[in-house]
């Protein structure tokens, strides 16, 4: 069944990216935050990356205006989602922050609406549970940025029907992405195989195995990574990479996902990686 109408919780890095792939794609779509500031934040760079693909030829300029003539903008959660099929959140990743909004968003969709989360690591089950429709509830995991990067890992939860999967999985092919279907454990696949690479990196480094540029040498030139992991973390957030680390070490309950000590140091200094000027490498 075709979706006529997305709304999009959350008008952030991922939120105006998930919008913007919707509007591309033709399809009518509402872009929610809690405040007007957001949505015009998120409405600017989608803005200037529908004009930077115009000015690059890879978009025509009549289908750039379609795509933003597609979007309307509300900090009215209830207006917002009233007249979906499929509401993605992509909010704050805070377990307390998103069972509330699931809470909302079962109150005021209609029965037949799909709730999606982009979590990168919380359990769809968790946030299934804080709703009355367990079995439309679902992960819809896309990869930052958004309108670039082709996979979206689609995560069933313990009572997520097959029809929802199968709207899920032909809206996701419909706006260009290709479609990886995982179930709902600690890190998916994504984070629960990149994480730990990165993380025994960072030990090869914290043991001296190896110099910073000589591990991230390896694994690009060896393993044809497009990027080495200790340059990769830097660019995720080593914050983000410790807070992955705690909870696939404290949901799986297995000693192999411990973060590295080195890491949790970088952290506690606020060596962040990019976001902070330095990290394993410094940044202008
Ligand atoms: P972000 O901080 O850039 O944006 C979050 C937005 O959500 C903000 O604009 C905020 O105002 C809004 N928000 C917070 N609470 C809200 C509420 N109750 N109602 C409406 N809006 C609310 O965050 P982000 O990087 O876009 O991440 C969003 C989600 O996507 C998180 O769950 C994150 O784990 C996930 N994710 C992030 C990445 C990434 O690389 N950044 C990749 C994959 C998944």
């Amino acid at each position: 069944m075709a979706i006529e109408r997305v709304s999009v919780v959350g008008a952030g890095t991922m939120g105006s990216g998930i919008v913007q792939t919707f509007a591309q794609a033709g399809i009518p779509t509402t872009m929610i935050d809690v405040a007007e500031a957001p949505l015009e934040r998120g409405l600017a760079t989608i803005e200037k990356n529908l004009a930077r693909a115009v000015e690059r030829g890879r978009l025509a300029a009549e289908d750039a205006q379609r795509a933003r003539d597609a979007i309307t903008t509300t900090t009215d959660l209830a207006a917002g989602v009233a007249d979906s099929r499929l509401v993605v959140e992509a909010a704050f990743e805070n377990p307390e922050v998103k069972a509330d909004l699931f809470r909302r968003l079962d109150a005021a969709c209609p029965p037949a609406t799909i709730l999606a989360s982009n979590t990168s690591s919380i359990s769809i089950t968790q946030l299934a549970a804080a709703t009355g429709r367990p079995d439309r509830v679902i992960g819809m995991h896309f990869f930052n940025p958004v309108p670039v990067m082709k996979l979206v890992e689609i995560v069933r939860g313990l009572d997520t029907s097959d029809a929802t999967f199968a709207v899920v999985r032909d809206t996701a092919i419909a706006v260009g992405k290709t479609p990886a279907e995982v179930n709902d454990f600690p890190g998916f696949v994504s984070n629960r195989v990149l994480m730990p690479m990165i993380n025994e990196a960072i030990f090869c480094l914290m043991e001296g195995v190896a110099t910073r540029e000589a591990i991230d040498e390896v694994m690009k030139l060896g393993m044809n990574h497009p990027m080495g992991p200790l340059a990769l973390a830097d660019l995720i957030g080593l914050d983000v990479c410790y807070d992955i680390m705690q909870v696939l070490h404290h949901d799986l309950g297995d000693d192999k996902y411990r973060p590295c000590p080195l890491l949790r140091k970088m952290v506690l200094a606020g060596k962040l990686g990019r976001k902070s000027g330095t990290g394993f490498y410094k940044y202008e």
